[in-house]
């Protein structure tokens, strides 16, 4: 169904998150029908622009960016409807245009509708921006007519920077009128995680400390800094990835079926899966977290710089690029059995999958084959790329001797179905208009992430590593990361 009726503002209209992912995903859902009618679209930055050059840049961002053939035809229909204020976000007359420009449209300050304000800024202007929307009185929710705030990642750098800017969006605001955005949650592959497991009967008897010897999540990337090198000294891996995204694909793994797909039911039953993390004892982070930053090495058959020689990183950069964390979760499914998750950068592979790892068969009744060497059940389900599920199992090699050999019975989401051009904003951004905020992080979500890595933090902050680059690019990671599961007699998954 189409969306409600609403006007969307982009504060950030002129950056490379719009132009890159929210046009082309606004372009898609209009392609889908799913855009409502008199729909309009407000960009605010401070570039002088007026509103034929603005529109502009956006078809140039079309051109650029689209994730799918365009039809001029209804893009000139979607361009029409944009327009652009040029104003510094600090600055109260930004917001008293936008007020006025709204109310001349509604026809009175009291007869502005919806609207979905889209925080696509650096995060120090996230508080700062809502509070002055809210000065200028274009938070207030009156009857039906809803207001909401769609804020960008990062949400927050640690603890306190996240819990203080919950508490300043929560002084103007109810936490239903914010949508606080992970685009992982917007990959169709990441919310069939619960679909696969609540939606299939076989599996969820085996989702237990009882059948599951550990798990692991990887999230490998083969790309570098990518220019955003001043981003990412001040960021590193833990922090950009491991909170947000790796908890995400934690979560879902982990939780307990909720008692309905609302919103609230199950981000309760996500943040249950964090608060059951245990704390990360500091004297225990050298054996349970391990940081990595790669040096020179070769990738694709190409050479790669190390980290410290990219654009705008320190000659002696001691910002991680690889991270890998083992997490237990003390609650009654999951005592016991130990979680591994891994990210970097300039891995040998681009891959995001978890792989469930089932107990060996108590016993092996074959002749000859030790039960070490029968194998044990297996269960992958790859998030990006080459979409999908697979199950391993031993079966019998032919020939008269009685040997097993592992197999495997592959799921492609691709022979199956045909997935509609996506930048994986698309659903978020229509979530957001319809007011469905399950995909959407809530406060106690954010604050769990940041209390589970917390102590990570302030261990690696207050020792220097001394062996970084510690990990060649195009390679695994670390050693050390090998070190971790060998120490509970497991190995990572090949990336
Ligand atoms: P960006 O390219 O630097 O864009 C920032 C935007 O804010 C520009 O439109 C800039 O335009 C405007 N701006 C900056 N200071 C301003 C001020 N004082 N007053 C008014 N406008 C101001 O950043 P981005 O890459 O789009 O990222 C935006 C947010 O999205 C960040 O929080 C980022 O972490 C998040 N994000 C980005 C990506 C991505 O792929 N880019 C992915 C995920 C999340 P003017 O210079 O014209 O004012």
């Amino acid at each position: 169904r189409q969306a409600d009726p609403c006007t969307m503002v982009i504060f950030g209209a002129s950056g490379d998150l719009t132009k890159r992912l929210l046009v082309p995903a606004l372009y898609n859902l209009k392609h889908a029908g799913l855009l409502p009618e008199g729909f309009r679209l407000i960009g605010i930055a401070r570039s002088p622009l007026d509103d034929e050059t603005f529109r502009q840049e956006f078809t140039k961002a079309i051109t650029e960016f689209a994730t799918t053939d365009v039809d001029m035809a209804e893009w000139e229909d979607l361009v029409a409807r944009v327009t652009y204020h040029s104003g510094a976000f600090d600055d109260p007359a930004t917001y008293q245009t936008l007020a006025d420009d709204l109310a001349e449209a509604a026809g009175g300050p009291d007869a502005i509708g919806n609207c979905l304000f889209y925080l696509a800024t650096a995060p120090e202007f996230f508080a700062p921006i809502v509070e002055r929307l809210a000065a200028a009185g274009l938070t207030r929710e009156q009857g039906e007519t809803w207001r909401r705030v769609i804020v960008e990642k990062p949400f927050g750098h640690d603890l306190v920077s996240a819990r203080a800017l919950n508490a300043d969006l929560l002084a103007v605001l109810n936490e239903r009128q914010i949508y606080r955005i992970d685009h992982y949650l917007g990959k169709e592959t990441v919310q069939n995680i619960m679909v696969f497991r609540f939606a299939n009967g076989i599996f969820e008897p085996l989702w237990n400390r009882d059948h599951i010897d550990h798990v692991q999540i990887t999230v490998a990337e083969t790309v570098g800094v990518e220019g955003r090198g001043s981003f990412y000294e001040q960021t590193g891996a833990l922090r950009d990835m491991v909170p947000n995204h790796l908890f995400q694909l934690l979560s879902f793994i982990a939780m307990e079926a909720p008692t309905s797909f609302a919103a609230d039911a199950l981000r309760s039953e996500k943040v249950k899966v964090l608060d059951s993390v245990r704390p990360i004892d500091p004297a225990s982070v050298p054996m349970d977290a391990v940081r990595g930053q790669y040096g020179a090495g070769v990738l694709a058959e190409k050479p790669v710089w190390a980290y410290r020689a990219e654009p705008r990183i320190a000659a002696d950069s001691v910002t991680e690029t690889y991270a890998a964390l083992k997490l237990n979760i003390d609650n009654w499914r999951w005592a016991g059995v130990p979680f591994y998750m891994r990210t970097g950068k300039r891995l040998r592979r681009r891959m995001s999958e978890i792989a469930i790892q089932f107990k060996r068969a108590p016993i092996a009744v074959f002749r000859d084959t030790p039960v070490e060497d029968v194998g044990s059940n297996l269960l992958v389900l790859r998030i990006q790329p080459d979409e999908g599920v697979s199950l391993q199992f031993g079966a019998k090699i032919p020939g008269t001797a009685l040997d097993i050999g592992n197999v495997k019975m592959n799921f492609q989401y691709q022979d199956y179905f045909q997935s509609a051009p996506s930048t994986g904003y698309e659903t978020l951004i229509y979530d957001a208009m319809i007011g469905d905020a399950t995909l959407f992080q809530r406060a106690d979500n954010v604050e769990a992430g940041w209390r589970v890595v917390q102590p990570v933090l302030d261990v690696w902050a207050s020792r220097r590593p001394r062996d970084f680059p510690n990990y060649e690019a195009g390679t695994q990671g670390p050693r050390q990361a090998d070190e971790l599961l060998a120490r509970d007699g497991r190995v990572w998954r090949k990336i």
